[in-house]
């Protein structure tokens, strides 16, 4: 198989003629037919999330058509399409294991990161966090669901949204495309905060009720908000941007520091404050029921898989509108 492999950090991915991957027990390989370019993949790629093994294929959004499976394989057929995403096992025994927060177990492994990823022809999944999709959307198209989609939409479930609340993104990059257009088809009036000109009219294409530059002040207070942006002073502005009783939830993996908070303006009246981390497997299969009940098909922007670097510059570069995915089509 071909595939676009890491073999240090900081450098460009190197493609790769490699022997095709032989699924283990209770493991499926997947041909892989797209994978979406996750901002995540460049912590890895460009060495700001340290290295869990070298070499490495990135990505993990990757969809596809189960072409094998290992022993003792009970959930999946060959044949079937399914999604690979971040989260690849878990302990299954401790305390947050056995409580619904599996996104939390101190033992997860992550594909793209522990494990090789779909920067490639094919990759290899345990078939318990393979995610069957039976979903209208095109295999390019879905992709962007599997780690920008779920995220987003744990974020969404965290920010505790009253009925026909009022939501606030600051941030406008893939992730928050796919929750402005899930919220708004659960009835809620999204409003967007984000510095780039062209994702200001994306948001303004896709409905949302007002947006703004990143200074700019919004219209009405929110219920809810969730900064995308890994910048403290956004944190800031968005508690201040909440009502009495409102949350704001942080999605990214990094944020730099947080200012000094006024307590009247940014936390009294039951504010709260709440990050997110990775997801549980039950939020990845209520998110791709809600984008397929909403018929969502994510904005994408193509790049055939030998192009996985120009993709990784772009998005880097902030010049991809919706996702970047790279199709194994082109
Ligand atoms: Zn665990
Ligand atoms: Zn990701």
């Amino acid at each position: 198989m071909i595939a676009m492999v890491l073999e240090r950090q900081r450098t460009s991915r190197v493609r790769r003629q490699l022997a095709s991957p032989t699924p283990g027990p209770g493991e499926v390989r997947v041909r892989v037919t797209a994978c979406g370019v996750c901002r995540t993949d460049l912590h890895v790629v460009d060495g700001e999330l340290p290295p869990h093994r070298l070499p490495l294929i990135p990505g993990h959004q990757a969809v596809g058509r189960v072409e094998m499976l290992g022993p003792g394989c009970t959930l999946l057929r060959v044949g079937d399409r399914v999604g690979i995403a971040w989260l690849r096992h878990t302990c299954g025994a401790c305390v947050y294991c056995r409580s619904g927060r599996e996104n939390l177990c101190p033992f997860s492994r992550y594909t793209g990161w522990d494990e090789d990823g779909g920067y490639a022809e094919e990759a290899v999944v345990p078939e318990a966090y393979a995610y069957p999709l039976p979903g209208p959307q095109e295999d390019a198209a879905v992709a962007p669901l599997l780690c920008a989609g779920i995220i987003g939409w744990r974020a969404l479930k965290r920010a505790e949204l009253p009925e026909h609340g009022r939501l606030g993104l600051y941030g406008f990059g893939s992730s928050a495309h796919v929750v402005l257009a899930l919220a708004r088809h659960l009835g809620h009036e999204v409003h967007v905060v984000t510095r780039e000109a062209q994702h200001r009219a994306l948001a303004a294409r896709l409905g949302a009720a007002s947006v703004a530059e990143a200074d700019g002040r919004l219209p009405v207070p929110l219920d809810g908000a969730i900064v995308f942006a890994p910048a403290g002073e956004v944190v800031e502005a968005a508690l201040r941007a909440v009502g009495p009783g409102g949350t704001v939830v942080t999605a990214g993996i990094t944020m730099t520091p947080i200012p000094s908070l006024d307590y009247q303006a940014c936390l009294f009246h039951e504010r709260q404050l709440r990050s997110v981390e990775a997801n549980t497997r039950e939020d990845g299969r209520e998110l791709l029921a809600a984008a397929a009940a909403a018929r969502f098909v994510p904005e994408v922007t193509r790049f055939p898989l030998q192009e996985a670097n120009e993709a990784l510059r772009a998005l880097r570069e902030d010049r991809v509108a919706g996702t970047a995915v790279l199709d194994l089509a082109l």
